[in-house]
């Protein structure tokens, strides 16, 4: 494979509301969207899924904007390759970091890849789900009333799990009501974004009451030794999304039993190479997996969903259609969820089975740089 061209776009997607995580308050959605060609008339897509502020992990929009303009993107167009799975320990051999960088190129390498076969990026990935179950994430609401009205909203429209964000002074009480009101068998999840310390160690095991499927990331973004610990205590399972960055993190996970269950996302680890490494990994050690969203447009998500369609992602995914996040979407068809929950994914169509609507895509672009 040689790539010919390159055009990376920054773009600003207006948000349906405004999204409130422990670290702040978004409207809009910055984001970053590349597009390879080859020399043959085939185009591949992909998305950066880093956030603004360094409130997630170090890595942001705009560093990762840099690393892919003088690093990455110069690094690709130097080199030829057979298979996508090549693209991640080149990058890796000469440049450490950057993870969600090198993953907007590495998966658009893969549709690029697939769309050439002509056949859908789950095929390729090994993915036999047909559908995907979707959960639903509501953002932190200080309003417990208009929180319940949300998670009943949610409910009705069929999401199979429910995932609030939670931080100190506004999680247990929240969680109380909601399982109150939605009664003891519906999937209620917390993620906390690494908010709380060992100092909430017995105020977090508290949370064994609630009966939640999993509590996400309680702790540091770069920590085991203290999940371990807190672990051991509690049994709600831990769920890493931050701490696993790589496949080793996800090693070190299993072998501290820091968590047991994995929250992956291609972006955060590099790329589909090691996502399907930490598959792998995960499906031979009954780990459960999920995939996790980041606010991404319609074409990271349609990544995320092939990926989702592999026989170890087990629980339901942060795979919420189009219109739960965006306005309007940049792709078409915009993903869609039945009433029962469940998302498509589109094994009749080739790469990640969306087409770009370029209209739209050029109305959110604020900024465009070309390679070849
Ligand atoms: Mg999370």
């Amino acid at each position: 494979m040689t790539i010919r061209k390159v055009i990376l776009r920054e773009i600003n997607l207006p948000l349906q509301s405004p999204f409130v995580t422990s670290h702040g308050t978004i409207t809009h959605r910055r984001s970053l969207i590349i597009e390879l060609m080859d020399g043959d008339g085939y185009t591949g897509w992909g998305e950066c899924s880093a956030l603004e502020q360094p409130g997630y992990l170090p890595e942001t929009l705009d560093t990762s904007l840099s690393a892919l303009q003088n690093w990455l993107i110069p690094a690709l167009l130097k080199h030829d390759f057979f298979h996508p799975n090549e693209i991640q320990p080149y990058f890796d051999k000469s440049i450490r970091g950057w993870n969600f960088a090198k993953a907007t190129l590495e998966m658009a390498v893969w549709d690029l890849f697939a769309r050439q076969k002509e056949i859908a990026l789950a095929q390729i990935l090994g993915g036999v789900q047909q559908k995907v179950a979707a959960g639903i994430v509501l953002g932190i609401e200080d309003d417990l009333h208009r929180l319940i009205e949300k998670a009943q909203e949610a409910v009705t429209k069929g999401y199979k799990r429910l995932k609030i964000k939670i931080a100190p002074g506004n999680d247990y009480a929240a969680l109380q009501a909601l399982r109150r009101k939605l009664g003891v068998n519906f999937d209620i999840a917390a993620d906390a974004n690494s908010a709380y310390t060992r100092a909430d160690l017995e105020h977090l095991l508290r949370f064994d009451d609630l009966q939640l499927s999993m509590m996400e990331q309680p702790f540091g973004w770069d920590d085991h030794f203290d999940h371990a610990e807190l672990q051991k205590m509690l049994q709600t399972p831990i769920c890493l999304d931050e701490s696993i960055l790589s496949f080793a993190d996800c090693q070190t996970m299993h072998a501290m039993q820091s968590g047991r269950i994995v929250n992956l996302k291609p972006g955060r680890v590099g790329g589909l190479t090691t996502s399907l490494k930490i598959h792998e990994f995960c499906l031979k050690r009954n780990i459960p997996l999920w995939c996790g969203g980041m606010l991404e447009s319609g074409i990271g998500r349609a990544f995320n969903i092939a990926l989702a369609s592999l026989p170890g992602f087990t629980l339901p995914g942060d795979l919420s259609p189009s219109a739960r996040y965006f306005e309007r979407d940049i792709v078409l068809p915009e993903w869609q969820m039945d009433a029962q929950g469940f998302v498509a994914v589109p094994f009749d169509r080739p790469g990640i089975g969306i087409e770009v609507d370029r209209d739209y895509l050029t109305f959110v672009t604020v900024g465009e740089w070309q390679f070849q």
